[in-house]
């Protein structure tokens, strides 16, 4: 876990969802808070506002019938008296909507003291109305007294709904107060998460950059150095996994490079010491000739003669090797494809090494299959495949040692050659690098060195014919050298 970095695309996905999480924290709040809002205003509506509608609507009905009451009792007409009663329910109802939505026992209380004040005043009216038309005891101190009992109820009445009015508009203030409240805390959460949320981006965005962008700037500069022929140490970045792999990747190259130029610089110092060789033994050989030596014995002069022309060969070998491989690298060789028959081409090769072979005490050994199908091949490269690796096996084969050539079809139906010997053997880790170009394996034998270039031209030659070439190998017991032919 301690060592488990995380992606770039991973670090943004993380942050981004973070973030969105926050905002979606302050939307269910806001939303939240917000609907309290609006239910405390549907409330006030609702309720209060009602509430104080309602009672002011029922003073003035009240207002109404004590105007009908003084005029019937004044002019004793009917007309008001059934003015009075016309809407004898609308006080009842209206008083019942007032304890439906009253939301207190107090409210309840007030409204019902309201209404029992409002009955007896209906049933004093009625009778006083009743005594008054029958002109039953009817004189000015009953009035007086009805009159008196009236104005102690209306009045009841008016206090009640007074007070009711005054309670709800407290509470509408209180309820004000608290919806208030809860919008600037609203603001204030909002504006607060909305400074979060930037600083975070902001915060997000800067680490994000530097860890992409510090290591990037690493490897510019390193880049520049390696420009310069310099190479640098293997860089340590602490970064995420994507430009981890970058920077393993430029310093696989970095290495890569390191070794090419240190190869190229061997191969300089080498090739210049293979071709000293033969230019000294050419330039002796023909100064000697020239001083007049051995002018009295002719074979001596054929001799050095034959030195000067084996040289010379060998160098035009050389040179032919490394113009040979940049050829081929360009893709400008020319090859002359024919079908062709193996084995005689393998024939021919065993028998032009085998005196060298007889003289160091090695035995050829061959085991061919006569009928092997005819390949389309360039005769030429491939007799000069099969020659690298014969004389690779002779060169890396110790005295009285056994080098094994067969040639057969595999599973596949391809040809397949090998070369085996019993020689040093190579190292396991440089089976596959032994085809590049210039690679010579340290610790090999110093005498026994070439310019590193044979196996890797053999590949190209391979690879041009549609097969493969490949080595096997157990240090200190041998090599096996193979590579195949489609028919
Ligand atoms: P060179 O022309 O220098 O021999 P090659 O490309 O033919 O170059 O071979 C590259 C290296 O592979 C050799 O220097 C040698 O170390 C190793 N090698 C090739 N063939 C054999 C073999 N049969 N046994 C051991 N080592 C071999």
């Amino acid at each position: 876990m301690k060592n488990m970095k995380l992606t770039i695309f991973t670090r943004l996905i993380i942050s981004y969802l973070a973030i969105i999480l926050l905002i979606i924290c302050l939307g269910v709040y806001a939303f939240l808070r917000l609907n309290q809002v609006n239910q405390i205003i549907n409330y006030i509506i609702l309720v209060d506002d009602a509430t104080t509608s309602i009672t002011s609507e029922l003073k003035d009905y009240i207002l109404t019938q004590l105007e009908f009451e003084e005029k019937f009792f004044v002019l004793k007409d009917q007309d008001f008296y059934m003015h009075f009663w016309k809407s004898e329910n609308y006080f009842p109802n209206a008083i019942e909507k007032l304890k439906v939505i009253a939301d207190t026992s107090y409210k309840r209380q007030l409204v019902n003291d309201a209404k029992n004040a409002y009955s007896l005043y209906l049933s004093l009216f009625r009778k006083e109305a009743k005594t008054s038309l029958l002109n039953i005891d009817s004189n000015e101190e009953s009035y007086k007294i009805y009159k008196k009992k009236k104005e102690n109820l209306i009045a009841a009445i008016d206090q009640n709904l007074k007070q009711l009015v005054k309670i709800v508009e407290r509470d509408r203030w209180k309820k004000t107060r608290e919806a208030s409240k809860i919008s600037i805390e609203v603001i204030k959460v909002t504006t607060a998460t909305v400074v979060l949320a930037v600083v975070m981006i902001i915060f997000i965005s800067v680490i994000n950059t530097r860890s992409i962008n510090r290591p990037i700037l690493l490897l510019k500069e390193k880049t520049k150095e390696v420009a310069k022929g310099r190479y640098p140490t293997p860089l340590a970045i602490i970064s995420p996994p994507e430009i981890g792999e970058l920077t393993t990747a430029f310093n696989d190259m970095c290495e890569r490079l390191k070794e090419l130029d240190d190869l190229k610089i061997d191969f300089i110092s080498h090739i210049s010491h293979k071709l000293r060789t033969p230019l000294t033994a050419i330039q002796e050989a023909s100064g000697m000739l020239l001083d007049g030596f051995f002018t009295d014995m002719p074979e001596k002069q054929h001799e050095l003669f034959l030195i000067i022309k084996e040289e010379c060969r060998r160098l035009i070998d050389e040179v032919n090797r490394i113009l040979d491989l940049s050829r081929m690298e360009a893709k400008m060789m020319d090859y002359h494809f024919e079908v062709t028959e193996i084995i005689p081409i393998i024939r021919k090769n065993v028998l032009k090494l085998s005196p060298l072979a007889q003289k160091r005490g090695i035995e050829f050994k061959m085991s061919l299959i006569n009928e092997l199908p005819p390949a389309n091949i360039d005769q030429e490269r491939i007799i000069q495949v099969v020659e690298e690796l014969l004389g690779n096996a002779l060169k890396f084969t110790p005295e009285r040692g056994t080098i094994t050539i067969s040639a057969s079809t595999n599973e596949k139906g391809t040809i397949e050659i090998s070369v085996m010997d019993t020689g040093y053997g190579i190292p396991e880790k440089e089976l596959e690098r032994v085809f590049e170009k210039f690679k010579r394996i340290e610790g090999g034998r110093a005498a026994e060195r070439g310019t590193g270039l044979g196996l890797s031209i053999a590949k190209h030659i391979i690879t041009v014919h549609g097969g493969q070439i490949w080595a096997e190998s157990k240090p200190g017991k041998g090599s096996t050298f193979s590579f195949t032919l489609p028919v």
